[in-house]
């Protein structure tokens, strides 16, 4: 099974950049994400659009076994130059997690044609500490770019059905 959330919610926007909204951007890409998996044959739990991160973490607690995907979706901000895909895990993170992590990085760093700045551990975000590392499973945070970054979303914008289908062909092998 895969647990699969939008970053932020919608009293939470995210980070906001030339009129596109994070927390719009993620609910968009995980409901295509979900539609493919699902058509696909693979069961996808989301969140609810209204629902906080405390909110998503104690439902996900509720239900997620050891195998399970746990995939929090994101984009980046900074610096106008500031470019690329990375994914973070857990500091504690085994084996599976970080094959999973560094297939969705490269995946989609070389789809979108950016940099891959690779695994990163939850230590190095700027959080400290990521709350959706918590319920048990395989759990990963994707960056997929950054919204601040005008080629970034270009590119993401003009790849987006090949990212879906490369996204939800590295999550189907994990599962
Ligand atoms: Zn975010």
């Amino acid at each position: 099974m895969i647990f699969l959330t939008a970053g932020h919610h919608r009293k939470d926007p995210g980070a906001t950049y030339n009129g596109r909204k994070e927390a719009a951007e993620t609910i968009c890409l995980r409901n295509a994400l979900t539609k493919l998996l699902t058509e696909k044959g693979v069961i996808v739990w989301n969140d609810a659009d209204d629902w906080n991160l405390s909110r998503t973490i104690a439902e996900i607690s509720k239900l997620s076994k050891p195998v399970d995907i746990i995939t929090d979706l994101h984009f980046n901000a900074g610096a106008p130059s500031a470019t690329g895909c990375e994914v973070f895990v857990a500091d504690d993170a085994d084996a599976h997690e970080l094959v999973l992590a560094k297939s969705l990085a490269s995946t989609i760093a070389s789809v979108l044609l950016i940099r891959n700045r690779g695994v990163k551990k939850e230590s190095n975000s700027q959080h400290k500490r990521l709350g959706i590392m918590r319920p048990i499973g395989r759990n990963v945070l994707i960056e997929v770019c950054f919204i601040s970054n005008n080629y970034d979303m270009q590119q993401y914008d003009a790849f987006f059905g090949l990212l879906v289908e490369e996204m939800a062909r590295v999550l189907m092998s994990k599962v």
